[in-house]
């Protein structure tokens, strides 16, 4: 390297660490603005890819972030820049303080937008509550239109409920909708046409996720994977008039049919070649904070809370977190075990 180069490269490390003291950043100059949240581990759902039966081995409550934790670290990390926030879990619409945690986060300066991730089973008797409470945008998952496969891939009899919560968030015309669609090689690869058709005449964002090995059972092991490649051949295939449109930040592959409200996202989560774009913090419902979700390396929150930590001791050991990011997904996953047991530990 020239010392032109030296110097333009001290230079850039001596700016990234000034922002580093009120930003959210790691070496490699990402930014992170986004947080998702896991607000329990519990769901009324047992998806073959994410929970046994019986379920995991879910921690006692008390072991789990409380409300009023959570809402100081929506604060915190207001306070450091970040502008999304989005709560998951487990299922969040089981959380009895669920309304009152968006109504804060949504009055929270510094929040632009709070979303929630759900299986939706519950959205529609929660619709009313939902509409008032700031929430901006809604991410339905639901992997098959047909109610026998959604047995089989939830072990539960849900499919009309989660439709009737899709339709009642459509109705209310007040949040940003998209679908999370699991494709799965041999159960709903040939389900691509009709998800891509309910884009005709609704406003909604259809995202075709790649299966993830986070799951107890591993099914991901036994030849269900389809990737975000193939996936795409597949829907230009059926769609020959597919155009290409915008998305969020993580979100490259986007379409649209011609004349269709709403659009198609497709989501390389394993394939991870979007990680250079990444602006994603993670929380665990058990209070630890995640750089990335392959990463093995977890920095507990809930220890320093409850200890009495400032926010400002806090918000120090949010920014070291974030600033160790590794460089990639696959980076990350060498620090970790090769699976976890489930998603409900991360929040998707
Ligand atoms: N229960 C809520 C739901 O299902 O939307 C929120 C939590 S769930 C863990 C969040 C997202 O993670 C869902 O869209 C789900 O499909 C996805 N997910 C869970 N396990 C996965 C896996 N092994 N691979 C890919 N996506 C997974
Ligand atoms: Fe529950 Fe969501 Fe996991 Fe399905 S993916 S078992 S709905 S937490």
């Amino acid at each position: 390297m020239s010392m032109n180069n030296d110097t333009k490269t001290e230079k850039s490390v001596e700016s990234r660490q000034k922002i580093r003291s009120s930003a959210l950043l790691d070496q490699f100059g990402r930014t992170f603005d986004y947080v998702r949240i896991a607000v329990n581990e519990k769901c009324n759902l047992r998806c073959i890819y994410c929970m046994p039966e019986n379920g995991v081995p879910f921690k006692p409550e008390n072991n789990l972030l409380n409300p009023d934790e959570i809402k100081q670290l929506v604060n915190i990390l207001a306070s450091l820049g970040v502008k999304k926030v989005r709560f998951t879990g487990g299922e969040p619409l089981l959380h009895n303080d669920i309304i009152e945690l968006i109504q804060t986060a949504a009055f929270t300066p510094g929040i632009r937008s709070v979303h929630l991730t759900t299986n939706g089973v519950l959205l529609k008797s929660k619709i009313s509550e939902l509409q008032d409470s700031g929430l901006t945008g809604v991410n339905i998952s639901l992997d098959t239109l047909d109610s026998e496969k959604f047995e089989q891939i939830t072990r539960r009899k849900n499919l009309y409920n989660v439709m009737s919560g899709l339709d009642a968030v459509l109705a209310s015309g007040r949040f940003k909708t998209k679908l999370n669609v699991v494709v799965m090689r041999n159960f709903n690869e040939d389900e691509l046409d009709r998800f891509v058709g309910m884009t005709k005449h609704r406003d909604i964002v259809v995202r075709f996720i790649e299966l993830m090995p986070f799951d107890s059972q591993q099914i991901w092991k036994t030849g269900k994977f389809y990737g975000a490649d193939q996936i795409i051949r597949d829907i230009k295939n059926a769609f020959p008039h597919l155009v290409i449109d915008k998305g969020s930040r993580t979100e490259h592959n986007i379409y649209r049919i011609p004349g269709y409200r709403g659009k198609i996202a497709v989501i390389p989560s394993y394939s991870r070649n979007l990680c250079g774009a990444c602006n994603r913090i993670r929380i665990t419902a058990d209070g630890k904070i995640l750089n990335c979700l392959f990463s093995g390396q977890e920095t507990s929150l809930i220890d320093r809370l409850r200890g009495g930590a400032s926010d400002g001791e806090i918000a120090e050991l949010i920014k070291t977190a974030m600033w160790h990011k590794l460089e990639n997904g696959w980076q990350a996953q060498k620090t970790g075990e090769e699976q976890r047991n489930s998603m409900t530990q991360i929040g998707g």
